[in-house]
C-alpha cells in the first residue's frame, strides 16, 4: 500500500502534468467500490473545472478545482424562460462551487497520465478528459482506491512533517497501545504505513511493542527526528517501489534499498549484525533488530 512518501511523490509528478489543465469530460466505469461519493457528484464537481493545484494530505492525492465560471454564457431571456435550458449551459451552472477531488490509491491503485489512444488498462474506473488532450486515468484491480469530492477536505490526523515536536509528544504520550500501533493510527498522524513506522522504530533505536505510554519524552523526540528524516530521504528517492506502486509517469522509486529492517527478516542488522525479527502486531508485520532497538 502506497504510503505518505509514495503518494507524495504521485502527486509532485500529476502536478508537474496537469496544473492550469481544464477537465472536459469525466468517464466512470460501472463497478461501485471505487465511488466514495456518487457518481452525479464526482461528474458535476469536476467537469469544466480547472485544476489549480494537486497536493498530498495524509495518504490522500488532492486535486484543488476552480469552477470555470468565466465560460459560463449567461443565459438568454428566452432560454431563462425555457423549460429546459441547453445541456451545457446546465452542466456549467451546477459546476459553479469550486471543491476538490480526492483520491485515495488503497493498496493497489494508480492514477496515470495519458494520451487518448494509450491501449486502456483492464481495471481502470475512471478516465478525465483534459482540454490539453491528456486523460487522468484511474487504474485498481483490487479495488481498495476510493474518488470522492469534499469541500475543505482535511485528513484526520496531524501531517508528520508539518506537526510540530511538542504537538508530536502530546499526541503519542500516555497512549496505552504499542508504538507501532499508534504511529499506524491515522488519527494522530495521516500518512504513516507499515514501512515508515519500522524503519523510524529503528533509527529511533525504539521496539515496535514497547508500550507508548513506557516512552520517555526524549524517546519520543528521538521518535520524532527519526521520522521526519525517513519520510524525507523516501520523498528524494521518489518512494518504495515494493508490490506495484509506480509513480503518475510509470517509474519505481528506489527507497526500498535503504530499507534498515523493513522485509529483512533474518537478514544481519547494518549496525551490529543481529538477525532482524518479524513480529505481528494488530494484523501488520513488525521488523526490528532485537540488540539496537530497547
Ligand atoms: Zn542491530
Amino acid at each position: 500500500m502506497p504510503e505518505l512518501p509514495e503518494v507524495e511523490t504521485i502527486a509532485r509528478g500529476l502536478s508537474r502534468r496537469v496544473i492550469g489543465d481544464t477537465i472536459e469530460s469525466v468517464w466512470l466505469g460501472s463497478k461501485p467500490e471505487p465511488l466514495k461519493s456518487p457518481a452525479r457528484e464526482i461528474v458535476k464537481a469536476l467537469e469544466s473545472a480547472q485544476i489549480t493545484d494537486v497536493r498530498r494530505v495524509g495518504k490522500h492525492i488532492v486535486f484543488d478545482l476552480k469552477a470555470n465560471r468565466a465560460t459560463q454564457p449567461s443565459p438568454s431571456p428566452k432560454q431563462r424562460n425555457s423549460l429546459a435550458p441547453p445541456a451545457r449551459a446546465r452542466r456549467l451552472a451546477a459546476t459553479s462551487n469550486s471543491g476538490q477531488w480526492i483520491v485515495h490509491l488503497g493498496m493497489t491503485g494508480r492514477m496515470l497520465v495519458c494520451m487518448p489512444d494509450d491501449p486502456v488498462e483492464k481495471h481502470t474506473h475512471a478516465i478525465v478528459t483534459l482540454a490539453s488532450g491528456r486523460e487522468l486515468r484511474f487504474v485498481d484491480p483490487r479495488r481498495f482506491g476510493r474518488l470522492s469530492v469534499a469541500h475543505g477536505f482535511k485528513a484526520p490526523g496531524s501531517e508528520p512533517l508539518q506537526v510540530e515536536l511538542d504537538r508530536f509528544v502530546t499526541l503519542f504520550r500516555g497512549r496505552k497501545t504499542p508504538i507501532k500501533s499508534a504511529l499506524l493510527n491515522q488519527k494522530l498522524l495521516s500518512g504513516v504505513g507499515n514501512i515508515y513506522a519500522d524503519e523510524a522504530l529503528f533509527r529511533a533505536g525504539i521496539r515496535p511493542r514497547r508500550h507508548t505510554a513506557s516512552l520517555s519524552k526524549e524517546d519520543l523526540g528521538r521518535l520524532y527526528l527519526a521520522l521526519r528524516e525517513v519520510l524525507k530521504e523516501a520523498i528524494k528517492l521518489g518512494g518504495s517501489s515494493i508490490s506495484d506502486y509506480v509513480d503518475a509517469g510509470g517509474g519505481e522509486g528506489f527507497f526500498q534499498l535503504r530499507h534498515r529492517v523493513y522485509g529483512r527478516e533474518s537478514e544481519p542488522c547494518l549496525v551490529c549484525q543481529t538477525p532482524i525479527r518479524r513480529i505481528v502486531i494488530a494484523g501488520r508485520s513488525s521488523h526490528y533488530c532485537p540488540k539496537c532497538q530497547k
